[in-house]
């Protein structure tokens, strides 16, 4: 399996594209999340048109907002047009794609971008969606609305991917034994403030990986104005094993 990150940056694309994730593994390239600042990086990597299916772990801006830019009619023809499978979190991912669309329609009754652009399919936490070889599972997160943690395997390494959310036993049971789990670390230390808007902090980041018994942890979804330093100490409290920001352009391959 080989992760490469487009982006990482939590909230605003205030230091580079948001939450954007590219995993290659069993003949397939899946794109996690589609934040601002991704369709640029899959252009400039030549991965456009290359994506064999887009999941979206929930419909916050910034991790959805450039489905927008990647479902227009230029966009489409320069990445050939073969209608992506978009999976996005039942219910709630279609009305927000349907407010979005709305908002840019040019003709009241023309065809959803989303759909003449991507083939749309819902998801929930007790589906299985299979990527080529790759085979993803989920688990909600305790972060507001629908959102879902993905764990992607190609039978023979797990990647986790806990998407936004405060520490809860669901993510922490997805990420067992995991090769690599990638997890928010919104905060640095104040468990009160992350808690509040459902955001875990760096020290609880390495807590999570530490019970879940993860073999490798990166800390994404940061703050501009966070020192990555600070982070890593943070983190480096309480997960023992090796641990690094995924910051944009980051690959590892496992
Ligand atoms: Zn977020
Ligand atoms: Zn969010």
């Amino acid at each position: 399996v080989r992760l490469e990150v487009l982006g990482s940056a939590g909230a605003a694309p205030l230091q580079g594209a948001c939450a954007s994730y590219v995993v290659r593994g069993g003949g397939a390239t899946l794109l996690l999340d589609c934040g601002p600042g991704t369709l640029e990086r899959l252009w400039r990597r030549r991965l456009l048109g290359e994506l064999d299916a887009i999941v979206i772990s929930h419909m916050h801006a910034d991790h959805v907002l450039d489905l927008v830019m990647l479902s227009g009619e230029i966009v489409q023809a320069l990445a050939g047009g073969g209608r992506t499978p978009l999976h996005v979190p039942a219910s709630n991912g279609p009305e927000v794609l349907a407010r979005l669309d709305a908002a840019f329609k040019r003709e009241p009754d023309a065809p959803s971008r989303f759909t003449r652009a991507f083939d749309v399919r819902e998801y929930t936490a007790t589906d299985t969606l299979r990527v080529g070889e790759m085979s993803l599972s989920f688990a909600p997160t305790a972060h507001p609305p629908p959102c879902l943690a993905a764990r992607v395997s190609d039978g023979a390494r797990v990647l986790v991917y806990g998407a936004d959310g405060s520490p809860s036993a669901a993510v922490e049971e997805l990420a067992h034994e995991a090769d690599v789990l990638v997890l928010e670390a919104t905060l640095l230390d104040d468990a009160r403030v992350a808690a509040e808007h459902g955001h875990m902090t760096a020290i609880q980041a390495g807590e999570v990986a530490t019970r879940a018994g993860a073999t490798r942890l990166l800390l994404t979804h940061t703050l501009a104005g966070v020192e990555e330093q600070e982070l890593l100490e943070r983190a480096g409290r309480t997960f023992a094993g090796p641990l690094a920001i995924a910051r944009a352009g980051y690959e590892l391959e496992f």
